[in-house]
């Protein structure tokens, strides 16, 4: 892997450039998008091409905000290799302030990969992502956090995907190198390259070790929330060898081998009963779904012994939506590092 000119979109960074420049997505039958990118070029020596991916959810302000910082203060003379840095990725979610879904076609960017060039905004965006971040990068970190109605702890995601073991346990090394104690082993993702849905699985898909991170929520990006994202970036950097200083990872991570997404069985109104990173028991209330009156729909229980990852913390619920996530960390974690 050399460092070399390297294009996304409008941005042509030579060795030794920090250059931004927008990811055009046409309009078609619904609008397009420009999508900020920002490439880092390298200069103090070859290395691989990392791309961090803010936004693909809009009202996940944290790693969005983050990556201003890390494009600040990311020097080009002391990095080896590239960074592409996607700082929204979803540019018509986090104008429009939508959850979840694109306003004009109310589909999750993160559902729709590897994309369609001739589909809707959201499944031009992932296209176009696909093709110019994910076909040029060696390694991805896909940045989220609880969205704008989610309360949540933070968290990452392992994808093993069963492929490659070399892509699984590189994947793994980026997970406890970003630093987020708890890690959901997530092993159910699509290993079709032509329905891979997610940005990370695509990466991972295509031979490339990924990771997914969970850092901040409710749409607020804390002082905190926002430190452990660019800290995590860092992280990285330094795990793959870009930047000199030390090679940190997670000693004693909490593997979650086990976990649920409670969703809502009706629409109304919700109630939890309780806030992220709590421990629940199988059987206990979480919360409550009501109609507009007040009336009981339904309770919901913990489907399993664990702590609470995330959590609606908003009222507005429809049937099928999430509610909240519970994982079961692994009691023995520290007799292994996890294969
Ligand atoms: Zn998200």
């Amino acid at each position: 892997m050399t460092t070399r000119d390297l294009q996304v979109g409008t941005a042509i960074a030579r060795r030794g450039e920090k250059i931004s420049g927008f990811i055009e997505v046409d309009d078609a039958a619904d609008p397009g998008a420009r999508i900020p990118v920002t490439v880092v070029a390298g200069a103090a020596g070859d290395g691989p091409v990392l791309a961090l991916v803010a936004g693909t959810h809009g009202s996940e302000p944290s790693p969005i905000v983050a990556l201003q910082p890390v494009r600040a203060e990311l020097d080009p003379g002391a990095l080896s290799g590239t960074v592409i840095m996607v700082h929204v990725a979803n540019v018509p979610s986090f104008v429009h302030r939508t959850i979840y879904r694109g306003p004009w076609d109310q589909k999750n960017l993160n559902r729709v990969y590897p994309g369609d060039p001739t589909g809707t905004t959201s499944e031009r965006i992932a296209y176009a992502i696909t093709t110019e971040v994910i076909d040029r990068c060696d390694y991805l970190v896909d940045l989220h956090s609880g969205d704008g109605n989610e309360a949540l702890r933070p968290y990452a995601y392992w994808n093993k995907l069963g492929i490659d073991d070399r892509v699984d346990l590189a994947a793994r090394d980026l997970a406890l190198a970003f630093g987020l104690e708890h890690i959901v082993v997530d092993t159910g993702r699509p290993r079709d390259p032509r329905a891979t849905q997610f940005t990370s699985n695509t990466a991972e898909v295509r031979g490339k070790p990924a990771l997914t991170t969970e850092a901040g929520a409710v749409g607020v990006p804390t002082e905190e929330a926002v430190a452990l994202n660019v800290r995590g970036a860092f992280r990285v950097m330094r795990h793959l060898g870009m930047l000199p200083g030390p090679r940190e990872r997670i000693e004693h991570a909490k593997w979650i081998n086990a976990s649920e997404v409670l969703t809502s069985p009706a629409t109304g109104l919700w109630y939890p009963d309780v806030v992220p990173d709590q421990t629940v028991r199988a059987g206990e209330r979480v919360g409550r779904v009501t109609d507009y009156f007040g009336q009981a729909i339904a309770d919901i229980a913990a489907p399993l012994d664990g702590v609470v990852l995330y959590v609606v913390a908003s009222p507005a619920m429809s049937a099928g939506e999430p509610l909240a996530m519970i994982g079961r960390i692994e009691a023995d974690v520290d007799a292994h590092v996890y294969k």
